[in-house]
């Protein structure tokens, strides 16, 4: 009863250590494909490198690449973007002099030094996707250990419980000391014993019919 206990959680166990690295492959390779990022090198990287350091590193880096989308059509735009390459979408204030993208609350161009209008009318703001697959990933990481803590809790109660696997080793002397034998029988065993030449890999049975 115990073994199958303990089998169905490893049995789970082993599918999220399997599924883990094929999860996070799919999750940077297409996200860093979203940010125009290399994404068959991060995704090797990403599962490759041990204790998910890749995958931290990937987390760190692809903060510099943007993941915005346009409003409108959910191109991939950048906050550098003044219009949607996709759908024309006014993203930005720009310079209506040179067309330089501009901060809502400059009054002059930096780059032409033309005055800047106070309202720059029709501006989407472009928008940040919600990632929920991180954070189902974050949480089958943290999953993982805490499963795996559990088992080893398991297997250990149910060894220690059981009682059957304190095993210790007794001589046929030390054995029939208390036993109420007649001598011949215990002469008997103790010649059996000598006889087979025991080998620790094998299990012996001696049966005795009176
Ligand atoms: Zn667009
Ligand atoms: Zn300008």
């Amino acid at each position: 009863m115990s073994n199958v206990v303990i089998a169905i959680p490893l049995f789970m166990l082993m599918i999220i250590v399997a599924l883990l690295p094929l999860l996070i492959g799919v999750y940077v390779y297409r996200d860093a494909k979203r940010r125009g990022m290399n994404a068959a090198l991060w995704t090797l990287i990403a599962i490759l490198a041990p204790s998910l350091i890749g995958f931290i590193i990937y987390l760190l880096v692809r903060g510099n690449y943007s993941n915005l989308k346009c409003p409108r059509c959910a191109a991939t735009v950048t906050e550098q973007y003044v219009v949607c390459p996709k759908c024309g979408a006014k993203l930005k204030p720009s310079c209506p002099n040179c067309s330089a993208p501009v901060e809502p609350d400059w009054t002059v161009c930096p780059k032409c030094a033309q005055p800047l209008p106070t309202v720059q009318e029709d501006i989407v703001t472009p928008v940040q996707p919600k990632d929920k697959t991180l954070w189902k990933i974050l949480a089958a990481i943290i999953i993982v250990p805490v499963v795996l803590l559990l088992v080893l809790g398991l297997s250990f109660s149910a060894a220690s419980g059981g009682g059957s696997s304190s095993l210790r080793e007794v001589s046929f002397d030390e054995y029939y000391a208390d036993q109420e034998l007649p001598e011949s029988t215990k002469e008997y065993v103790r010649n059996w014993l000598g006889e087979i030449n025991p080998r620790t890999d094998h299990v012996y049975a001696l049966r005795y019919t009176y």
